[in-house]
């Protein structure tokens, strides 16, 4: 049993408190001050969050989830603890049907692997059903919902797939939304020219997210304000964004989580390091990855930088880290994850009270990263 002395958040703005981890869970929590003795760790003015849980991750440094084995999961995993994730989702771009086996077959070997690191959640499928908007998916592998291979897949991989980026356009009757909703797949909407109107009958057939809101999808217009203004104001749909300040502007970020209490963040990182996104090409490097067309390929943004980004645009930190935690918990229905309550696993971490940076984190109660001597 620790007991943890820090600043805490969320629920609610920074304050001093208390907290205890036993077996792998917070057992107890307070505010206020905690009394020093054996078992208490003072973290000083460190402010300790949960743990941030990244809906959508290709890859990281050199390790692109597409095709990559035990070891290469491992770095990925330990860089992205230790910018601050504790669990993902790995994202799997638009690929032929016929190599997604092999593909979730590494998956589901490296989330049983052992070792230190950002636990491995359920799969992000991000198409190949998209529609108008493909952004940097290879047009000639998008195609046409397939309820059929999608049914099949999801018997042979009982909770594998959590979520499924698709485009309402690719789904004629809405046949595969209601399939995955009705299996307990999350489907999230993105690379889409759908109409409001079109979001939000896909919204009844079950789809409860936006796939990085803004990218990907037709723009705002006030005559037709397409799936931006469904994401914005159906509070059936939880955007999420990516807060690298490259892929929406910062007055566009603003205005999405000023609309909407829940705006989940993601990184939807990229192996930048390794050249590839699945089938397609890396080439850019600077602001963002990119094809050499210019067009955006991800981001190598952190969620922790996404929090940082979000703060400095003056929204306050527990906003800023609801986003990375609490809303993207929601988003999978995870509630024993992404706030600090009794219950809760103890997946945590603890940032430098000035800078925000990542100091410290714990996966299960156990301290997995960080240097605490100077707490
Ligand atoms: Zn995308």
């Amino acid at each position: 049993m620790t007991t943890l002395a820090a600043v805490l958040c969320p629920p609610g703005p920074p304050e001093p408190g208390w907290l205890t981890l036993e077996g792998g869970i917070i057992t107890d929590m307070g505010r206020g001050a905690v009394e020093r003795g054996p078992g208490v760790l003072d973290l000083g003015e460190a402010i300790v969050v949960p743990g941030f849980l990244d809906l959508q991750v290709n890859g990281v440094g050199d390790v692109d989830f597409a095709d990559e084995d035990e070891d290469a999961w491992q770095r990925a995993r330990t860089a992205l603890m230790r910018g601050g994730t504790t669990a993902f989702c790995p994202t799997l771009v638009t690929a032929p049907l016929d190599a997604y086996e092999p593909m979730l077959d590494r998956v589901a070997a490296a989330r049983v692997a052992g070792g230190k690191g950002a636990e491995v959640m359920g799969v992000h499928l991000e198409g190949p059903f998209l529609g108008g908007a493909p952004g940097a998916h290879p047009v000639e592998l998008l195609r046409p919902a397939d309820p059929a291979w999608l049914g099949r897949l999801l018997d042979a991989r009982p909770g594998q797939i959590a979520l499924m980026t698709l485009a309402p356009e690719a789904d004629p009757g809405l046949v595969a939304i209601r399939a995955l909703a009705a299996r307990g797949v999350v489907v999230a909407l993105g690379h889409s020219t759908a109409s409001d109107a079109e979001a939000r009958a896909a919204a009844d057939a079950g789809a409860s997210v936006v796939t990085h809101l803004f990218n990907g999808m037709g723009p705002f217009h006030h005559r037709a304000p397409g799936l931006v203004g469904a994401a914005l104001t159906d509070p059936r749909l939880t955007p999420t964004v990516i807060a690298d300040l490259v892929h929406v502007h910062p007055a566009a970020l603003r205005l999405a989580i000023a609309a909407k209490h829940a705006v989940g963040l993601v990184s939807d990182a990229v192996a930048v390091d390794a050249g590839t996104v699945g089938a397609v090409g890396v080439s850019g490097r600077g602001d963002a990855p990119r094809l050499p067309d210019g067009t955006l390929v991800g981001s190598t943004v952190t969620l922790g930088g996404a929090v940082r980004n979000v703060v400095n645009l003056g929204f306050p930190l527990e906003r800023a880290i609801e986003m990375a935690t609490t809303v993207p918990a929601g988003i999978l229905g995870r509630h024993d994850r992404g706030r600090l309550w009794p219950g809760s696993r103890a997946d945590l971490v603890a940032l430098d009270a000035v800078s925000l940076q990542v100091r410290a984190v714990w996966i299960g109660g156990d301290l997995v990263h960080g240097d605490l001597a100077s707490a």
